[in-house]
This record gives structure tokens, sequence and C-alpha cells, in this order.
């Protein structure tokens, strides 16, 4: 183990090693910048928040086309065009995800 190296062990794809990347960072200094704990935590503390933020737009946006689908279901497709709701409907990103679900 090189004391003036990062800690982290990594995998080159053929063996692990250690990081050859000089330390300074992270708790005592053990770590390189790329592997310094605190910074990973944070990125992946970032990364669960953009997720649980798109995850709450996904469920609203699939409990708006639902109620759409609840308040046009005795109105027929052509009424529907006639006031776009259709063309808006199909518009958004998930289409293909509703391919294939039962009418009713
Ligand atoms: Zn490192």
């Amino acid at each position: 183990m090189d004391e003036t190296r990062c800690v982290k062990t990594v995998f080159n794809g053929f063996r692990h090693h250690q990081c050859r990347h000089k330390r300074g960072h992270g708790k005592d200094g053990l770590y390189c910048k790329q592997h310094d704990p605190e910074r990973i935590a944070k990125k992946n503390a970032e990364r669960q928040r953009i997720w649980t933020e798109n995850s709450k737009k996904r469920a609203e946006a699939r409990r708006r086309r639902d109620l759409i689908d609840e308040l046009c279901k005795d109105i027929p497709t052509n009424e529907l065009h006639k006031y776009r709701l259709v063309k808006l409907q199909g518009s958004s990103q998930n289409t293909n995800r509703r391919k294939g679900k039962a009418n009713g």
C-alpha cells in the first residue's frame, strides 16, 4: 500500500489495485478527490433527490392521464379529436407505455 496515494481499491478490468491518485481528501485526507466519501455521498444524495423528484413528476403525469381517461371514457374518440384532447394526450413522452392497456 502506497502511503502517499488514495486508499481506495479500484478494479481496472483485470485486477484490483490501489487508486493511483494522490490522497488529501475526505476523512483524515486518505482519499483522492474522486474517491472522497463525502463527495460521493453528496453526489448520491443529489442523484437520489433528482430521482425522487422525477418519480413524483411521473406519478403526477400518470395520475393526470388516468384522470383524463376517466373523464373522457364516455366521449367518442372523434369528439376528443375535435377538442384536441387526444392530440394533447398523445404528445406526452410515454405514449408507448400505454399501448396494450385494456379499455375499461
Ligand atoms: Zn482515489
